[in-house]
């Protein structure tokens, strides 16, 4: 004998059943002994309770929904059996059922009185009605099925909503039944049952399983298939980890452990009568019978994860009690677990402190609130005289649970599985792993149960490769040249890197999209000038923080000297940031160190390498330095790649001003050039530089040597400023000509020395580095205790959207490989 049981979601509509029913009857074709349980139509057991609720208060918009459910009850019948023999009188059946729920709901209108028994009562209704309409639907196509009411043979104590089997009587009536029906198939209502006087109960939400376990049990079936809506128990929850997959075997204890900690797929109590007969039981998709599916049995076979699963309870409170001033640490405990058995409380999780008075348990919201005044009521008198402390209740909490029988003895599980949280941000409240070591659960905030869920996932499950999600703003040179990049790149640094980058979102002066799935890199640009919504930074960065999604990078390629206010809130929701923009670092100090700060308290990376230099790897190797213990001395460098064209060119060809018309045109300097000429953007790298070096300095107290003459300083527009600079060439020629004379040219260079940052115009000879620079090249030259012979000298390109893009995109692998 074999059980069938099909849940809410394979029956949710005629198709569904019709679909159910080719099943069951190609098992009949086939000569199998089986028996069927069938839940409630999808929905309609909420809908039931919904109904007697708005019955109960009084309200007649009941109505409205008894007449959606008994339409979506007729809707079956006329849809799958209009030429049965038996339509009108199954149709009838199914009305006259209907006429009698009505009945009980106006009782409820008028009494306003809804008691557990009653709820039991009409939620009844709801498996009564599929599992009668799926046995007429079947003898329609000839295949002898038989319609069965649990609540004749399941027998049960009377705790309404939850009630407890009588395993003994509930054998033997099944047993009886069985025999007196040779030759069918019973098609059984899950869920329900009935008390020894015939009253109706019910087996707790999801409790259909539990009936099919319960038939198995009683017939010693071969084994229990359960066929719901997903191909077998999966990694994780797939409406909360898109990257879960069916795991193909587990025991019945992964299996326990899975259910307690909110794998919906299984009713937890399911697995107590099959494990105590031995009894396999395969999870089935009816939407996708070849899948294999998932068999929990006694000897599961490994494979080769040692974590089988995550699961995950989203709603939990945890209540804790602190009795430090009473004597006895077990008398304590003994009351307050005295208190939960009296109400019928089973915590998920329970923790003690090391002092051994304070105990901290988690449980489903209403249970803690129960829970409070009962222990406030137990322990009155104690806190009263302040042996123990007020209930503390911390609400809007989810437990995370992995759970594998191969964790058992295994080291390091708990920190690979502690260490991603910690590098997504998350927080801990309580952690508990079970002495079988089949399980470790934490307690987390609710808004992170998501992100927690997927980067555990990814690192027990996909640690082939790991995604990077992106939020990138800014997609002009620089930013459409980083996703060139990134799409050029992709396919080697998943195969070599295991990094699979995923573009959530996207942004540019005029539009923005998200996409948590990604948007292709094929065709960002259409898409994004197709996007419906117009850019708004504060939504941007609203939607970014409640995505709440693991590995997440925030990507800054604008010169926007706004987005810095959003940094602060960015880093404090555990999002990295890696940016070119130079705005925020160059800020005032206190507010460069509160970004690092808040990057250090939420495990996150801010970084800004392409701020100096592009794409060189100036920061890190000043960053290196130091670390490693080397003492700067001093820092010279060329910081500006327009000016070193300007300064390179000019030696004694053209004119000064035609020099900078010329790095204009060829777009090195600003698109005004005397944000270049007059030294603010070489003043905020040397600013970052010194930062970085250690020094709380500001802004101001860089001293900045003005190389240009008044009329310039002057000028109120770009063209008088041009103008200007023509009319000072023999002035610039002169500083030229006299360096020459020495044998020496002119360079611009930002020095940072002790505590001195300036920044000027300097004659220097054949000897200084900077003597050879070239073309639009940036050079920086460290000297420190280690470098101070022959000083370190980083030098190349210092601008250009290729190798600044270049520059963010290994900035952002960097921190992939934190993250990972
Ligand atoms: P049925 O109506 O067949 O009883 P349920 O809704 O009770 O189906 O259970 C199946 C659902 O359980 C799936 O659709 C899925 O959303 C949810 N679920 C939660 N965790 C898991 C998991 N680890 N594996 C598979 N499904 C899960
Ligand atoms: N119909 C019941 C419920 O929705 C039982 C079940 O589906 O297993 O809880
Ligand atoms: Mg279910």
């Amino acid at each position: 004998m074999r059980i069938l049981k099909f849940g809410g979601s394979s029956v949710a509509n005629p198709e569904r059943i019709q679909n159910v029913a080719n099943i069951i009857k190609s098992y009949h074709e086939k000569g199998e002994n089986f028996a069927v349980v069938v839940s409630a139509m999808g929905g309609m057991t909420d809908l039931l309770i919904e109904m007697s609720k708005v019955a109960a208060s009084g309200s007649t918009a009941y109505e409205k929904t008894l007449d959606f459910f008994s339409n979506k009850h007729r809707e079956v019948v006329m849809t799958l059996a209009r030429d049965y023999g038996r339509y009108q009188a199954v149709l009838d059946e199914i009305i006259e059922g209907q006429v009698e729920l009505g009945n009980l709901l106006k009782g409820l209108y008028l009494t306003r009185d809804l008691t557990p028994r009653t709820m039991d009562y009409i939620q009844s209704f709801g498996e009564r009605s599929s599992a009668f309409m799926l046995s007429e639907v079947l003898n329609y196509l000839s295949v002898p099925a038989i319609y069965v009411n649990a609540r004749n043979l399941v027998i049960t104590d009377d705790h309404f909503g939850s009630a407890k089997v009588y395993e003994g009587k509930t054998e033997a009536n099944i047993k009886r039944f069985l025999a007196e029906n040779p030759n069918t198939i019973p098609i059984i209502t899950g869920f329900i049952a009935s008390t020894e006087e015939g009253i109706a109960t019910t087996l707790g939400r999801g409790g259909s399983d539990y009936t099919a376990s319960i038939f198995a049990a009683a017939t010693q079936a071969s084994e229990i298939e359960i066929w719901t809506d997903v191909d077998g128990v999966l990694t994780a929850d797939p409406r909360k980890v898109k990257q879960a997959f069916p795991v193909a075997e587990m025991t019945y204890e992964e299996a326990m452990e899975m259910s307690h900690f909110g794998a919906k797929v299984i009713y937890p109590p399911t697995i107590m009568p099959a494990l105590q007969k031995n009894i396999p039981i395969r999870i089935k998709n009816s939407f996708n019978p070849d899948a294999a599916g998932t068999l929990i049995s006694r000897n599961a076979k490994l494979d080769g994860h040692t974590v089988k699963g995550i699961a995950s309870v989203s709603d939990v409170s945890l209540l804790s009690l602190d009795g430090s001033g009473i004597f006895s640490a077990s008398v304590m405990a003994a009351r307050l677990f005295g208190v939960l058995s009296r109400k019928e409380i089973n915590p998920f999780l329970i923790t003690q402190g090391s002092s051994q008075h304070s105990i901290s348990l988690a449980m489903r919201p209403e249970e803690a609130k129960t829970a409070k005044v009962a222990l406030e009521e137990e322990f009155e008198l104690e806190m009263k005289a302040k042996l123990v402390k007020p209930v503390v209740l911390d609400e809007k909490l989810a437990i995370i649970a992995v759970v594998g029988d191969n964790m058992k003895s295994k080291p390091g599980i708990s920190g690979r599985f502690f260490d991603s949280l910690g590098k997504n941000g998350i927080n801990i409240v309580v952690t508990a792993q079970g002495s079988s070591e089949r399980n470790i659960s934490v307690v987390i905030r609710k808004e992170d149960e998501g992100k927690a869920l997927n980067s555990v996932h990814d690192v027990f499950f996909l640690s082939d490769y790991y995604v990077l999600n992106l939020f990138i703003v800014g997609v002009g040179l620089i930013g459409s040249e980083l996703l060139r990049q990134i799409k050029q790149q992709a396919e080697y640094l998943l195969d070599t890197q295991y990094v699979d980058f995923n573009i959530v979102a996207l942004a540019n002066s005029k539009k923005m999209l998200f996409r948590e799935n990604g948007i292709s890199l094929l065709n960002w640009a259409e898409e994004l000038n197709k996007a419906d919504e117009s850019t708004d930074l504060r939504l941007f960065v609203d939607r970014m923080k409640a995505l709440n999604m693991a590995n997440s990078v925030f990507v800054d390629n604008t010169a926007d000297d706004n987005i810095q206010m959003f940094y602060p809130e960015i880093l404090n929701a555990s999002i990295s940031i890696s940016t070119p923009n130079k705005v925020a670092v160059s800020s005032s100090y206190e507010e460069y160190l509160e970004l690092k700060r808040l990057a250090d308290l939420r495990n996150v990376k801010f970084f800004y390498e392409t701020n100096v230099g592009a794409g060189l790897p100036v920061l890190t190797t000043l960053n290196d330095l130091i670390n490693s213990g080397d003492r700067i001395l001093r820092i010279e460098g060329v910081l500006s790649g327009s000016l070193s064209f300007i300064f390179n060119s000019f030696n004694g060809g053209k004119r000064f001003s035609e020099i900078v018309t010329e790095a204009q045109q060829r777009g090195y300097t600003e698109p005004d050039p005397r944000v270049d000429l007059s030294g603010k953007d070489v003043s905020r790298k040397l600013l970052i530089l010194a930062r970085e070096s250690g020094l709380a300095m500001e802004a101001e107290e860089i001293n900045i040597q003005n190389i240009l003459p008044k009329p310039c300083v002057e000028a109120e527009t770009v063209e008088q400023f041009m103008q200007a600079l023509a009319n000072s060439d023999d002035y610039f020629e002169e500083l030229r000509a006299k360096a020459a004379a020495n044998g020496k040219v002119l360079r611009f260079i930002a020095t940072l020395e002790g505590e001195n940052a300036f920044i000027s115009l300097q004659e220097v000879d054949e000897s200084n580095p900077f003597f050879n620079l070239s073309g639009s090249d940036n050079m920086i030259v460290f000297t420190s205790e280690r470098y101070k012979e022959r000083p370190l000298v980083i030098k190349g390109p210092g601008a250009g959207a290729e190798v600044t893009a270049a520059g963010v995109f290994a900035e952002i692998l960097r921190i992939g490989y934190y993250l990972s």
